[in-house]
């Protein structure tokens, strides 16, 4: 974990308030992410977390290719990644 300074330094102070803190393993990154139990136990711990929001636009933005973050999968992430680039190019 890093240093509280880090995190404010790098925006990411919702870390903090991760409700899988500490756990990165293989709940949050299954080997294999059909392996639908995992990613449905991961999801559930999301479903609780205060910050979802925060952490699926981080792992967005910053290209997160691996494991669950803000409750979607990384297969998941790319279709709403790819959704919402649609959206600002219909909004332009
Ligand atoms: S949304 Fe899920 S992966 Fe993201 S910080 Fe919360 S519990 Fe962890």
């Amino acid at each position: 974990m890093l240093e509280h300074e880090t995190l404010l330094d790098l925006g990411q102070e919702w870390r903090e308030l991760a409700a899988c803190s500490g756990r990165y393993d293989d709940l949050f990154f299954p080997i294999n992410e059909a392996e639908k139990s995992a990613v449905r136990a991961a999801k559930a711990v999301c479903q609780t977390c205060p910050v979802q929001t925060d952490c699926l636009s981080y792992a967005l933005e910053t290209g997160q290719a691996d494991g669950v973050w803000g409750g979607l999968t990384s297969r998941e992430r790319r279709v709403e990644r790819r959704q919402r680039q649609a959206r600002i190019r219909r909004a332009s």
